[in-house]
């Protein structure tokens, strides 16, 4: 039996509880969970946001752990490897898969994720709230020595996440990207976009986050509902990610901050629905679009790029026993900028 953390019913609390982890396949390896990351998509799901959930749900999508045991079949890990396990732990990752075959892996049609997923013997999967999980070892990547595990863990989806539109766009020197939103995904996005040469203006509604936005790598800081400030940036970008779900997200002004031909591409999912009227898409001539998770090409890249170029995460560390409280630091939006959950 695995020992981990529940939780029940929407807006409800985290208990202990244990379960019964399908046997181990010949693909898989068994992981000791050392530290996991709190991403918005946990209490998303927690909270039936995005469709009915099946309780009990155990949540935690940014994994670090140590393989403790592994399949038959295995080759790439070693008992005692340092890995981590993103959003995703299984896809059919076939040469004729139409999604596997383009790094699209996250569409696969046999894709499933960490947690709320269920795999193809019927079997549930859960996540990384607890002391141990076993996946298909295609989705345990090894850290770089370098990063250390608390730091690595919000990399392997947020991380992740910002980066990999980024290699699909071919972000480069000079580039002009926005990031709307310096929150667990935002502040990450600004390092990477600062650290792929381009010109970085961060979007945000809080003025205290532009010192630190600055620290990150961005050049320009906006307060996004300055009228004088948002007016400035009329037609000066190339991209705008956009990694901020609130509902009062004003997209006729983030259509008029991108250039002709620009793109937006949305990395967060707001719980409403977007309505947007069509002569933004035809008078301004930008894309929006968006992109899911990092599949398992994007997260391997996402490491090495993190190690290469020192990009880290601002974390608050907490025990795993206090995931409550950590769960309720990111509902009342106060923390800077990941809280990582320690075993
Ligand atoms: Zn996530
Ligand atoms: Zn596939």
């Amino acid at each position: 039996m695995f020992k981990a953390w529940a939780c029940d019913e929407p807006k409800g609390t985290l208990h202990e509880w244990s379960y019964e982890p399908r046997p181990l396949g010949p693909n898989d390896v068994e992981l000791k969970v050392i530290c996991c990351g709190i991403c918005g998509s946990d209490i998303h799901t927690m909270d039936s946001d995005w469709g009915p959930t099946k309780y009990p749900v155990v949540v935690g999508h940014e994994i670090i752990g140590t393989v403790v045991s592994k399949g038959d079949a295995v080759t790439n890990l070693q008992v005692g490897d340092r890995v981590g396990v993103g959003a995703q732990v299984a896809a059919c990752l076939k040469s004729d898969c139409t999604a596997c075959s383009r790094e699209l892996d996250p569409h696969c049609p046999e894709s499933v994720f960490t947690y709320n997923g269920v795999y193809a013997d019927g079997a549930s999967s859960y996540g990384g709230y607890s002391e141990a999980v076993r996946v298909d070892a295609n989705y345990a990547f090894k850290i770089p020595e370098k990063i250390s595990s608390a730091e690595a863990a919000p990399l392997m989806c947020a991380g992740a996440t910002v980066f990999t539109p980024m290699l699909k766009f071919g972000l480069k020197k000079g580039d002009r990207v926005g990031v709307v939103g310096i929150g667990g995904l935002g502040h990450l996005a600004i390092q990477y976009a600062s650290a792929l040469g381009c010109e970085v203006t961060a979007f945000s509604h809080s003025p205290n986050k532009k010192e630190e936005s600055m620290k990150l790598g961005a050049h320009k800081f906006v307060i996004t509902k300055n009228e004088d400030e948002s007016k400035s940036c009329v037609k000066s970008l190339d991209y705008l990610f956009v990694t901020s779900n609130s509902s009062s997200n004003d997209y006729a002004t983030f259509f008029s901050w991108v250039d002709f031909g620009g793109k937006i591409c949305l990395l967060a999912v707001p719980a409403a629905d977007l309505v947007l009227k069509p002569f933004l898409f035809i008078s301004y001539e930008v894309y929006l679009g968006g992109s899911l998770i990092g599949g398992v090409d994007s997260i391997k890249k996402t490491l090495e790029f993190s190690a290469e170029h020192n990009i880290r995460p601002v974390i608050e560390r907490l025990p795993m026993s206090s995931c409550n409280e950590g769960v309720q630091r990111v509902r009342d939006g106060k923390v800077r900028y990941r809280v990582v959950l320690e075993n």
